[in-house]
């Protein structure tokens, strides 16, 4: 029975040995991926081009691709 406590207490070791010797598996920390918005894409009120809304010129409420487009107006 005192075998038997030893025989244990050796494998337990071994095993504690062998976790602490594998490669650790725990990846570096990501960075969280941000959530992406996709931007509205608006038509030019004069040629119809789609544009992304932040690069739209505003003129009387409408989009436009351009700010020639903007002058020239729909
Ligand atoms: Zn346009």
């Amino acid at each position: 029975m005192k075998y038997l406590v030893l025989f244990v207490v050796v494998i337990v070791g071994l095993m504690l040995i062998k976790r602490a010797q594998q490669p650790r598996t725990v990846r570096p920390p990501q960075p969280t991926p941000k959530p992406q918005i996709p931007e509205a894409m608006l038509p030019c009120a004069h040629c119809g081009v789609h544009s992304p809304a932040s690069r739209c010129v505003w003129r009387d409420g409408k989009p436009f691709c351009s700010d020639e487009h903007a002058r020239l107006g729909s």
